[in-house]
């Protein structure tokens, strides 16, 4: 018999409090607070847990530069058990990164970027012959519980001059794949309303709150209807916050015009966790507190709203049976400046603090 370990008094982001069992790793009970019985008794009094935050888009390759890092630096170190790499890697890199996750404490999944050489370089869809279908088709066959989609960066620095036809392919390898896309907007060309016209329900648009000319609101602030009609069909939207990516003006306009706030994920890479404006997903997760959304929408954003769209919703989930995968944090008062990807400089009064994560059968606190 394993140890049993009983977290006291912890408050879900619901507003109950609870008392939560785990034994060899599995969640035995979930019972009122004050009321479980165990070998390690631990009082959580004050803090909050979530199911383990899923970052939807990361750069999790270690000898990757600029957009690399180390897997456990930007996963269980900052409150995430769930990662998911966001086409740091090609059919050429991809088996090697399968290899390399083996070693960290955190969950991995990978997004197989169209381009054979992914990050590798940062135009890695500038040349049509690194779209290398038969590789695509063979990575995806290699790692079919590795691989949950195929990422396409369709904007001017990495298309170059081969402007829509990567997106096009990429819809192919999607077709022939049963795998979604992930593609990530920028810069013109191409225009956003090309892009938008090519994705169907199940695919991702990250980078959905960029300040680029080239974004997805109007002048005025009100979204592009390319945007209404995507979203309405079930394209999945998600932050991807990263060093470029979101504005603090672009997501007011999106929550004033009512645009359902899905995922949010960093964009996290070396770079930008070191020298902001990511630093880390709490980071990332208070601004969305400062915008006005509920801590309750702000949680589901990187718990089970990311577990649906990875058709693994257990993992968004608390509950008794199930591997323990726990996130906890605290909300803590106190000034702090969050600055957007313009510069933009926000003060809030209050801010999420990850205090450990409960993962592979323990406690890790930070
Ligand atoms: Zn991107
Ligand atoms: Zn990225």
């Amino acid at each position: 018999m394993g140890t049993e370990n009983v977290l006291r008094n912890l408050q879900l982001v619901d507003g109950r409090i609870v008392d939560i069992t785990i034994q060899d790793g599995i969640i035995t009970a979930i019972t009122p607070p004050g009321q479980a019985e165990g070998e390690n008794v631990l009082d959580c009094s004050g803090l909050y847990a979530s199911s383990g935050w899923i970052d939807l888009h990361v750069h999790a390759v270690q000898d990757l530069d600029p957009y690399g890092d180390n897997i456990d630096e930007i996963g269980v170190k900052q409150g995430v058990t769930t990662l998911v790499d966001a086409g740091s890697c090609g059919a050429d890199r991809i088996g090697a990164f399968y290899t390399a996750r083996l070693q960290a404490a955190t969950q991995v999944f990978a997004l197989l970027n169209i381009s054979r050489i992914g990050l590798e370089r940062t135009d890695e869809l500038s040349q049509l012959e690194w779209i290398d279908r038969a590789k695509v088709l063979k990575a995806v066959a290699a790692y079919p519980d590795f691989i949950v989609g195929l990422k396409a960066r369709i904007s001017e620095s990495v298309v170059k001059d081969s402007g829509i036809q990567p997106l096009k392919l990429a819809r192919t390898l999607s077709e022939e794949t049963k795998l979604p896309l992930m593609v990530h907007i920028g810069s013109a060309p191409p225009a956003i309303s090309d892009v938008l016209e090519l994705l169907q329900s199940g695919d991702v648009i990250t980078h959905y709150l960029n300040g680029k000319s080239n974004n997805l609101f109007h002048p005025d602030g009100t979204p592009l209807q390319e945007l209404l009609d995507a979203a309405a069909r079930g394209v999945h939207l998600d932050v991807g916050h990263g060093t470029a990516s979101f504005s603090f003006r672009i997501a007011e306009q999106a929550k004033a015009a009512g645009i359902a706030l899905n995922t949010i994920s960093t964009d996290i890479y070396r770079g930008n966790r070191m020298n902001g404006p990511v630093y880390s997903m709490s980071n990332v997760l208070t601004k969305f507190l400062y915008l006005g959304y509920s801590l309750e929408e702000v949680i589901r954003a990187v718990t089970r709203s990311p577990a649906e769209w990875l058709g693994k919703p257990e993992l968004g989930k608390i509950r008794v049976g199930q591997k323990a995968n726990l996130t906890l944090f605290s909300l803590e008062a106190g000034e702090k400046q969050l600055e957007d990807s313009e510069g933009d400089v926000r003060v809030t009064q209050h801010y999420i603090e990850v205090k450990g994560v409960f993962a592979n059968g323990s406690l890790t606190t930070g």
